[in-house]
């Protein structure tokens, strides 16, 4: 395996673990459209609505 292959399988795999972890640290879903957010908000910047409630 050439050095750019294996850097190229790295990053991403990189990319992959930081998105898991970022999905997992969002805990605080949009239940009108699904979104994610890292803080409570009282409005979705998704859709607007007030539907944002942080997982149990
Ligand atoms: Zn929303």
């Amino acid at each position: 395996m050439g050095f750019f292959e294996d850097l190229g399988r790295k990053v991403g795999e990189f990319t992959h673990e930081a998105k898991r972890a970022a999905d997992e640290e969002a805990e605080y879903p949009c239940e009108s459209c699904g979104e994610r957010f890292y803080a409570d908000r009282e409005v979705c910047q998704e859709c607007g609505g007030g539907d944002v409630v942080p997982l149990e």
